[in-house]
């Protein structure tokens, strides 16, 4: 059996985006090489410009959509852009990333038998009828919205990750990602955290979608990929779906006045349209991931939130 400790040949899909970085990071840091693809979609050489001249990294301009030939032993599957504007302004191209992408990234792990990790989504479970989720919970999802390109392709990803591994023995990975947070976000990326931070460093109007009632759990980006490691590292077959995500709840509402008084911001907020299918409640049951992983998140909301808005502080005076 191989000992997944040692030095690894990692592909990191999406890993210039927000949280493919910060994994590629903590691979480099474990000793392994990584293999980091992305079209920058969303993404950007900025994300990883400080790991360009490491001798284990390696950068590669690659469409997930189309299949790939190299030599791995894990493959982190992190490509698709994942804030609602982004993945619809184009939603074929999202659907096809989702489904596409992991078509292909599954093949290549049953040619190589590399170990292969799916960053799936807490919007499986669509506007969620049962709360908290847990994994067991088929999900109530709308299949012809808006939100359906990003839901059903993450949605069909998981099938054919579970069918390769049935089918084929392929030893997969389904992580459900619950909404995620920290430095490297894009700052017009439109996800709420973001959102917030920018508007009260600006001066401008925190925008609350609709009474701001709906509620979100937020995990900082470092618990996450803890979770995202301790999975992969897992010697027994363990294809989950596990969800990872912090089950601190908080309403949009509540997240803005916090975002307020942390930047001691004078921003009032404005009520805009509450989005297509927004889901109204979201909050993770991770019973599964504290007892496959020994894994639940350490740092709470308060803190989080002051790390991220020092990020954007420091990245809104440079001007960005
Ligand atoms: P992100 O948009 O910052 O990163 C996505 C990366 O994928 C970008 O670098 C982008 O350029 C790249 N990409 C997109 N389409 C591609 C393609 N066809 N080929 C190659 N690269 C492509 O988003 P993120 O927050 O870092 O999300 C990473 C993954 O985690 C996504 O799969 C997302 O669905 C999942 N996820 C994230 C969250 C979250 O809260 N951040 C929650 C649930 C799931
Ligand atoms: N939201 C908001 N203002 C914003 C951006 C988002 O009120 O400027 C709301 C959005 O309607 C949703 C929640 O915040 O209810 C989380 O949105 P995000 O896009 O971050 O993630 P997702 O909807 O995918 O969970």
């Amino acid at each position: 059996m191989r000992d997944y400790n040692e030095r690894r040949q990692v592909l990191v899909t999406g890993g210039a985006g927000f949280l493919g970085s910060h994994l590629c990071e903590r691979l480099l840091g474990e000793g392994h090489e990584v293999l980091c693809v992305d079209n920058f979609f969303t993404g950007s050489k900025r994300n990883v410009a400080h790991l360009l001249g490491h001798p284990r990294f390696e950068l590669m301009r690659h469409d997930v959509v189309l299949p790939l030939q190299v030599e791995v032993d894990q493959i982190y599957n992190l490509a698709c852009p994942a804030s609602p504007p982004h993945y619809q302004h184009d939603p074929v191209q999202t659907t096809k990333t989702s489904v596409l992408g992991a078509l292909h990234l599954l093949e290549l792990a049953r040619r190589t038998g590399a170990r292969i990790f799916q960053a799936s989504t807490s919007e499986v479970y669509g506007d969620p009828e049962r709360h908290p989720q847990a994994e067991d919970y088929w999900g109530h999802v709308n299949p012809v919205g808006v939100r359906s390109c990003y839901d059903e392709g993450k949605r069909c990803a998981e099938t054919l990750f579970m069918d390769y591994h049935r089918q084929h023995g392929v030893d997969v990975r389904i992580a459900r990602i619950f909404n995620t947070y920290g430095p490297r976000m894009h700052p017009n990326d439109g996800r709420v955290v973001s959102n917030f931070i920018v508007q009260a460093l600006r001066g401008e109007p925190l925008t609350v979608y609709g009474q701001g009632e709906q509620t979100r759990s937020f995990c900082y980006v470092d618990d996450l990929v803890e979770g995202f490691v301790r999975f992969m590292r897992r010697d027994a077959p363990c294809p989950g779906p596990i969800n990872l995500g912090n089950p601190g709840e908080f309403t949009i509402a509540a997240l803005a006045e916090q975002v307020i008084n942390l930047t001691n911001s004078r921003s009032p907020i404005v009520h805009k349209p509450l989005p297509a299918d927004d889901p109204t409640q979201r909050r993770p049951d991770i019973a599964r991931a504290r007892e496959k992983l020994g894994w639940e998140p350490t740092v709470q909301l308060r803190e989080g939130l002051v790390r991220t808005i020092a990020y954007f502080d420091r990245l809104l005076k440079e001007g960005a």
